[in-house]
C-alpha cells in the first residue's frame, strides 16, 4: 500500500475553511499581532507551470502544475504531490499551510508545501505518467532540493512517481541526490518502518491519551472505520498493545464482534480479496454509521474526511477520537464532541507519524546509512509520545480541546521562530 503524505482537511459545510477557522482561534488565543497573523497566512512561494506531454497517441497535451511553498521558517519545506483532475491553486495553498502545521506540530524540522497536476493518473498510461512526472520536475528544478523542498506521494502518487523524481533531479546536478524526495522505493533509499508509520504513530497517540485518562489498555475496546493503510496498521498495533478491537469496517461495511476480531485473519482476507472485507466471517455485519456510535473506548476514523458531523456527534458514545484520516471531524461537530467531554487527539498529530518517518527517510539519505527498523521505530514512537506531551500540557494551560492546542503549539512554534530569524 502506498504511503501518503499527510493531505487535505474537507468540510462539506464549510470547505477547507475549517482548517483556518482553527488556526484563527488558536491566532487569537495565542495573542497573535495582525502582521504575524499575515506573516503565517500567506505562502512564501507559488509557482504554477505548464507541462507539454506527448501522449501515446502522438498528440501534445499541456497539463498544468503547481507548488507552493506555504513556509520556509522552521526549514526546508516539506509535502505531497498530487495527481488528480480536481487540483487546483487554491487547494494546493491550503494544504501546503496545513502541512507547515503538522510538521511544527511533531517538532520537525521542515516548513509546509504542497503540489499537484491537474490530471487524471487513471487514464493515462505509466508512459505518459511518467514523462508528466520528469517534465514537471525540470520544470520545479530551482523550487525543489534536499535543502530547499522535499516533495512526496499523495493522492495518486506513490514510490513508482517519486523514483522517477528523483531520477530526473540527479541526472540534471549530474550525481544522485535522493534526499530530494522522500517515500521512494527501499533501493532507492526509501525507509524500512514508513508503510506502517501513520498506524502506528495513531497507536502511540491512543496509547498516551489512554495513559492520560488512566484507561488500561488490556481493559479498553476499540473501533476503527477504514482498513486501508492506516486503519489496518492501527488495528494491528492495537490489538498488540492489549486492546480489543470490536470494529472494523471499510467501503463495503463495517465487521462487528464483541468479544474482539482477529485482526491478522481480517488483513489476510482484505490482501486475499482485492483489498475489501466483503465477506469476511467471524462478526456481524454492521453500517460505518453504526460503528461510529459504538460503546467503545477509542474510536479511530481512519477511511475519510467529513465522517463525524453536526448530525451524528450526538450519537458518538467513545470515550476518546483518535483522528487516523485527516480531517474526519467537521468543524460543526467539535463543540458537540467537547460538550460530550470525549478527548480528540486531532488529525495533525495523531497521524503525524508518516511524515516523522518521512523525515527520517531523509535524515538517512543526508547522513548516507541505514537504519534499523527497531531504531525508527524507537525514535519515532518517542517522538510522538513528546508531542502528545506537549498538545495535552497546552490544552491544559490555556483550557482548550486537544485540537485548539495542537494549532496553538504548531503556530507558537512557527511565530517564535520567526521573531528570532527577523524580517526585513
Ligand atoms: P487507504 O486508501 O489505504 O484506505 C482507506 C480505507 O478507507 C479503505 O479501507 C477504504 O475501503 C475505506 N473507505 C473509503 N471510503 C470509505 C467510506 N465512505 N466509508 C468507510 N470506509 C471507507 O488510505 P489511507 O492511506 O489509509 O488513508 C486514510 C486516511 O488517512 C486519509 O484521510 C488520508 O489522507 C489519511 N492519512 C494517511 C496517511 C498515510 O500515511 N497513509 C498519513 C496521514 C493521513
Amino acid at each position: 500500500m502506498a504511503y501518503i503524505e499527510p493531505a487535505p482537511i474537507k468540510d462539506k459545510e464549510n470547505p477547507l475553511e475549517s482548517m483556518m477557522s482553527r488556526f484563527d482561534a488558536a491566532a487569537r488565543l495565542l495573542g497573535l499581532t495582525e502582521e504575524m497573523y499575515h506573516i503565517l497566512k500567506v505562502p512564501a512561494r507559488q509557482v504554477t507551470v505548464g507541462l507539454p506531454i506527448t501522449m501515446d497517441n502522438g498528440e501534445i497535451k499541456v497539463f498544468e502544475g503547481h507548488r507552493v511553498i506555504h513556509s520556509t521558517i522552521l526549514g526546508p519545506s516539506k509535502g505531497g504531490i498530487r495527481l488528480d483532475p480536481g487540483v487546483n491553486i487554491d487547494e494546493v495553498r491550503a494544504l501546503a499551510a496545513w502541512m507547515t502545521w503538522k510538521c511544527a506540530v511533531v517538532d520537525i524540522p521542515y516548513g509546509g508545501a504542497k503540489g499537484g497536476i491537474a490530471c487524471n493518473p487513471r487514464e493515462m498510461s505509466a508512459g505518459e505518467i511518467e514523462r508528466l512526472m520528469r517534465a514537471y520536475t525540470v520544470a520545479m528544478l530551482d523550487v525543489f532540493g534536499p535543502d530547499r523542498d522535499i516533495p512526496a506521494p499523495d493522492m495518486g502518487t506513490g514510490p513508482r512517481e517519486m523514483a522517477w523524481l528523483m531520477d530526473e533531479y540527479s541526472k540534471s546536478r549530474g550525481m544522485t541526490i535522493n534526499g530530494v524526495v522522500t517515500g521512494k522505493p527501499l533501493v532507492l533509499g526509501g525507509s524500512l518502518g514508513r508503510t506502517e508509520a501513520t498506524g502506528r504513530g495513531v497507536t502511540i497517540a491512543a496509547l498516551s491519551a489512554m495513559d492520560k485518562l488512566r484507561m488500561n489498555p488490556y481493559r479498553a475496546t476499540a473501533a476503527i472505520q477504514g482498513f486501508g493503510n492506516v486503519g489496518s496498521f492501527a488495528a494491528e498495533l492495537l490489538h498488540e498493545r492489549g486492546v480489543t478491537v470490536t470494529a472494523i469496517s471499510d467501503i463495503t461495511g463495517g465487521y462487528y464482534n464483541e468479544k474482539g476480531l482477529d485482526i491478522t485473519a481480517a488483513m489476510a482476507y482484505r490482501n486475499a480479496h482485492n483489498g475489501t472485507l466483503d465477506g469476511f466471517t467471524g462478526a456481524e455485519r454492521i453500517t460505518n454509521e453504526e460503528l461510529l456510535a459504538l460503546p467503545v473506548d477509542v474510536l479511530v476514523p481512519a477511511a475519510k474526511e467529513d465522517v463525524i458531523t453536526a448530525e451524528n456527534a450526538d450519537a458518538i458514545q467513545a470515550r476518546m477520537i483518535v483522528e487516523g484520516a485527516n480531517g474526519p471531524t467537521s468543524a460543526s461537530a467539535d463543540d458537540i464532541i467537547n460538550e460530550k467531554g470525549i478527548m480528540v487527539v486531532p488529525d495533525i498529530l495523531a497521524n503525524a507519524g508518516g511524515v516523522t518517518v518521512s523525515y527520517f527517510e531523509w535524515v538517512q539519505n543526508r547522513i548516507g546509512y541505514k537504519w534499523t527498523l527497531d531504531r525508527i521505530n524507537r525514535r519515532s514512537d518517542r517522538n510522538m509520545k513528546d508531542a502528545f506531551d506537549r498538545v495535552f500540557e497546552t490544552s491544559k494551560k490555556y483550557k482548550v480541546s486537544m485540537r485548539l492546542a495542537a494549532y496553538i503549539v504548531a503556530i507558537d512554534k512557527v511565530a517564535s521562530t520567526y521573531k528570532y530569524r527577523g524580517g526585513y
